[in-house]
């Protein structure tokens, strides 16, 4: 477990950590335990789950037992919403099974119920020593606060616009509810704050407005992202501005998956996020030109794609067999233009043919041209280089 992951990274080295969510019914402990450990072996190092009725709540220690069973530890993070009070009290094995609390504010209860429920969750965080986050959501915003705040705004000399009353709401939300706890007792060591919103420039907003107002650590996330290269472009666009002024100290990538898509989707996309960026590494990643009219077969795409697939494959083995594999770089390029350049500045790489280019594909490692390959068996020949590669240059682990 990454230091840091129970709470969210206090220290100033600590690494943003990446986080996801099943969309399994809880309540399934068999399928809810597969999902945590295919989202945990894909790189999740916190994995929430929604704890909504007393089968749930019953569910999250068999889960827990299950996942220790297939040798998975990765922390759970239990998500409450409306009944979260009565459901920790009277399953406190699933308090003990979790990591982590998330608590809705604008969820915890309506009128003079709210404060109670709200003690009443801080105080089983406190009895159990969990922390909590307090996770704000544009769609189920405190509605009394923001009538609160609206009425203060109408006061004003010159009102703020909408947006900006939104943006204020939620920050207040997080940074009320925070002060709350601390007064029923949570250390502010243990409390993660996030306001999610769809919008990339709210999300902006909000977190720069929260990291100048409060210590807390806070988890990032565009929530309802969406699907497919949107979901992806808008998470990307949103977190890298503000993990490039240092905002965030977990994120998640809040896709919505293609009917029976692969839900680890997110975590990948998370990963490449924080890769890309330099902030950590993870997996090899193929740099690959986009291809042009010196190109006319698919040849080079198509290893561009195998190669990826299978680093990808091979890394939960390498990871715990070999030290650095992940700082291995590999470049797959269409010809003899950019081919040779970009493929000396990788780890390993290779040029292959464009169009009416002598049929043959030189390696390079390490920035020197050691092999060049030819005909039908490239791509199997170009994994044989990276297998050997790896074997040579990034040593075995001690306890492996
Ligand atoms: S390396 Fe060659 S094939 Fe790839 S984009 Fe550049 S010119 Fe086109």
């Amino acid at each position: 477990m990454v230091a840091g992951v129970g709470v969210g990274g206090t220290a100033p080295a600590s690494p943003v950590v990446i986080q996801s969510m099943t969309n399994t019914d809880t309540e399934d402990v068999f399928g809810t335990a597969m999902q945590v450990a295919q989202l945990a072996r894909a790189g999740s190092e916190l994995v929430r789950i929604t704890v909504n009725t007393r089968e749930a709540a019953a569910a999250v220690p068999k889960i827990r037992e299950r996942l220790a069973q297939m040798n998975v530890d990765v922390p759970l993070i239990g998500d409450f919403h409306f009944n979260g009070h009565k459901l920790l009290a009277e399953h406190p094995a699933c308090a003990e099974a979790l990591a982590k609390l998330r608590i809705n504010p604008g969820n915890v209860g309506k009128g003079a119920k709210r404060d109670e429920q709200f003690a009443q969750l801080i105080e089983i965080a406190c009895r159990f020593d969990k922390p909590i986050r307090i996770g704000v959501n544009w769609g189920s915003l405190d509605q009394s606060l923001l009538a609160r705040i609206m009425d203060e705004n109408a006061r004003r000399p010159e009102p703020k616009d909408a947006t900006e009353i939104m943006r204020e709401a939620m920050v207040t939300s997080a940074l009320e509810s925070a002060a709350q706890a601390e007064q029923f007792g949570l250390g502010g060591d243990r409390i993660v704050l996030s306001c999610k919103v769809s919008g990339v420039q709210d999300l902006i907003a909000i977190y720069r407005e929260l990291a100048a107002r409060c210590d807390y650590p806070l988890h990032l996330g565009l929530t309802e992202a969406g699907m497919g290269s949107k979901g992806i472009v808008a998470s990307t666009a949103a977190l890298s501005v503000l993990l490039q002024e240092g905002i965030g100290d977990t994120i998640r990538v809040s896709l919505t998956p293609e009917p029976n898509g692969d839900r680890t989707r997110e975590v990948i996309v998370a990963q490449e996020i924080l890769q890309t960026m330099g902030l950590r590494a993870f997996t090899p990643l193929v740099a690959a030109c986009p291809g042009c009219g010196r190109t006319t077969s698919t040849v080079f795409q198509e290893l561009a794609q195998d190669i990826q697939n299978y680093v990808r494959e091979r890394m939960p083995e390498w990871r715990l067999a070999r030290v650095g594999v992940e700082n291995m770089t590999l470049a797959v390029m269409g010809c003899v233009v950019n081919g040779p350049g970009e493929s000396k500045h990788a780890s390993i790489g290779i040029s292959l043919p464009g169009t009416g280019e002598a049929p043959v594909a030189p390696v390079y490692i390490d920035g020197e041209r050691v092999v060049t390959l030819r005909g039908e068996n490239i791509s199997a020949e170009f994994r044989q280089i990276v297998d050997d590669y790896v074997s040579r240059k990034y040593p075995e682990r001690a306890s492996h």
